[in-house]
């Protein structure tokens, strides 16, 4: 194992949000069975991951590849410091998930009406209210609530997202009990000046919850922006294993970061993130085999430096 595989000791800390059995598998032709995305999930925690987005509870007739989170989670290996965090994205998924026993509850809510209509079935507005629900329901659970807000640096609908937009989104968020709030480039458009612009204005309203960043290298510039995101401030990271994912509302979307590429990029410049770069290629070369294709991460075919 080399001396970077989980980055240097005593460094400063990036923690790593694995999205692949969720944002990864959610948009592939082919649908892994729950066993395969429970080996898949067990695998990235033995690799040091420590939150893992395991499953949704969206309604499995519109995203099939996500059918069976009930039995994912039952047949996940469960350990003290490890979140298998449920997408939720209203109330029926919400009851779903606090009975399949989830560790912690994401929302998404998007900044713009035209994505929101199209993946929710709500405006924004409308969506914020589902959160507050959503939040009155948790409290008193001990699970904690996260928020993506998604389409936070362009939209496939509404095109532009004014800054000003997604500040007032978070703004709204910071009133519930969320304790993390997440922007994420859910089509892959954004650029590191964004970034950088974006988390400055967010950070004012966010009242100190966590902010973590979602990004997708459709355009090439994901790790830009995941590493202009942490010299923003930002300490939290969603990413994939193999690069896999994808957005079903903007067809060319490549997939979200790929988490071994990131860790290459991160550990190399000095952080840790306590996942092994090794176990992690290894899985998003398992994860290729298993989906049929070539993973979009380079790590896997170019290998590790120094070898
Ligand atoms: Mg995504």
């Amino acid at each position: 194992m080399a001396a970077n595989d989980r980055g240097p000791e005593g460094a400063e800390h990036v923690e790593i949000v694995e999205v692949g059995p969720r944002d990864g598998l959610q948009n592939e032709d082919r649908v892994l069975s729950a066993e395969d995305r429970v080996e898949l999930i067990d695998r990235a925690v033995a690799a040091g991951v420590r939150r893992i987005e395991a499953v949704s509870f969206v309604n499995p007739k519109r995203v099939p590849q996500m059918a069976g989170a009930e039995e994912v989670m039952a047949g996940v290996t469960r350990a003290p410091g490890v979140s298998h965090i449920g997408l939720v994205l209203n109330r029926r998924g919400l009851d779903r998930a606090v009975a399949a026993g989830v560790s912690e509850v994401n929302v998404a809510v998007p900044a713009t009406d035209g994505f929101c209509v199209r993946n929710q079935g709500c405006t924004v507005s409308e969506m914020l209210d589902v959160l507050a629900g959503i939040d009155t329901d948790l409290a008193g659970t001990g699970i904690p609530l996260s928020v993506t807000v998604s389409t936070a640096f362009g939209c496939p609908f509404d095109g532009e997202v004014d800054p000003a937009r997604v500040v007032e989104v978070v703004r709204r968020v910071a009133d519930t009990g969320a304790v993390e709030i997440a922007l994420a480039d859910t089509i892959g458009v954004g650029v590191p000046h964004q970034v950088t612009e974006l988390v400055a204005g967010v950070a004012k309203v966010a009242d100190g919850r966590t902010l973590r960043c979602h990004f997708h290298n459709t355009r090439n510039t994901g790790y830009a922006n995941a590493l202009a995101a942490v010299e923003a401030g930002v300490r939290v990271l969603d990413s994939s294993l193999g690069g896999f994912g994808g957005c079903p509302f903007a067809p060319a979307a490549t997939g979200n970061i790929a988490t071994e590429d990131l860790l290459y990029l991160l550990h190399r410049s000095g952080l840790h993130t306590g996942v092994s770069l090794s176990g992690a290629a290894a899985l998003g070369e398992w994860m290729g085999q298993r989906l049929d294709k070539q993973p979009p991460a380079y790590l896997g075919r170019a290998g590790n430096f120094p070898a």
